[in-house]
């Protein structure tokens, strides 16, 4: 069976029949970051056709196409640059007027606090203490630019859910990260860091359903993947509490959002992550 994917982007669209085959030929780089979609989808029933994420622009073979590893995401012929070879900080922001305005491609992290934002963008980029720059005083309430090959942003966003933050000073930053989410016309996609080692807490659900509901971008990214502590998380195994997630947030969505298991402990999910972002960023500069 041949299936062709036709998205609008940057909205994420279902998979539909078609009858013209045309192969998808992954590079040879990035043939350990995926395996065949077929196998990956027996071997997880949570990996079904009709769960996976198919990029923009990707017609696809099920023979022959492949899933990222760890992931719901296919790949396509648009996962080229995925290597990071420089990272440097430029600008924190308190206004999205304020952002850098040369209309580089980017994408904002985003979670709870202690989800593991730092310790992931410290992961993607290959540098110690890349984040430690959005976390030093005064710059953890701003939206802060990375760029990446001096071609496209990675952008930190302000932590929710500080229980000790003034409720004044929490609106405040809801309202400029939605302002951000809204107005920031280069943002490809939202990453939305949720914890895999617990089950899923209300605030994040509450965080997705309104992207959803604003239709803005979203990949949902688990992190601590690598923490099996069963006690403390309820009994549940990450895989457990990613499909869970998947199961409460499935009515916020037209389609399938793409998701990738991550550890900044064990470097899971870092490639697949790159590979994701090059996919979406080169398709993102074509149109
Ligand atoms: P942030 O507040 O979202 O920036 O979170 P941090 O990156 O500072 O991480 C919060 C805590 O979680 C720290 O103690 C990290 O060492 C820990 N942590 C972050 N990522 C992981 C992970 O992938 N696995 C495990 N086991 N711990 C993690």
């Amino acid at each position: 069976m041949v299936l062709l994917h036709l998205p609008r982007f940057p909205l994420y669209f279902n998979l539909r029949a078609y009858s013209k085959t045309t192969l998808l030929r992954p590079p040879k780089s990035v043939l350990t970051t995926s395996e065949p979609a077929a196998a990956a989808a027996a071997a997880d029933p949570s990996l079904s056709l009709e769960k996976l994420f198919v990029p923009p622009e990707t017609t696809v073979c099920v023979d022959t196409a492949r899933v990222l590893n760890g992931s719901n995401i296919l790949l396509s012929n648009y996962a080229n640059d995925a290597i990071v070879s420089q990272a440097e900080f430029v600008k924190s922001s308190v206004r999205t007027e304020d952002c850098p305005s040369d209309g580089l491609p980017e994408f904002a992290l985003v979670g709870r606090s202690n989800v593991g934002k730092s310790s992931l963008l410290n992961s993607i980029v290959r540098r110690k203490k890349l984040a430690l720059t959005s976390k030093k005083p005064g710059k953890t309430q701003c939206i802060n630019h990375f760029r990446i090959n001096d071609s496209w942003y990675l952008v930190d966003l302000p932590g929710y859910g500080y229980a000790s933050a003034p409720q004044e000073l929490r609106m405040d930053w809801e309202q400029f990260t939605k302002d951000y989410f809204l107005n920031r016309s280069t943002l490809v996609s939202v990453f939305l860091l949720i914890d895999a080692s617990i089950p899923a807490k209300k605030i994040d659900l509450d965080y997705a359903s309104w992207l959803g509901q604003n239709q803005i971008p979203m990949t949902l990214i688990f992190t601590k993947c690598d923490k099996r502590k069963k006690k403390k998380n309820g009994g549940k195994r990450p895989e457990e509490n990613v499909n869970d997630f998947q199961d409460l947030i499935r009515g916020f969505f037209q389609s399938v959002p793409p998701w990738i298991m991550t550890s900044s402990v064990t470097h899971q999910g870092r490639d697949e992550i790159l590979l994701h972002m090059a996919q979406l960023r080169n398709y993102w500069l074509k149109h």
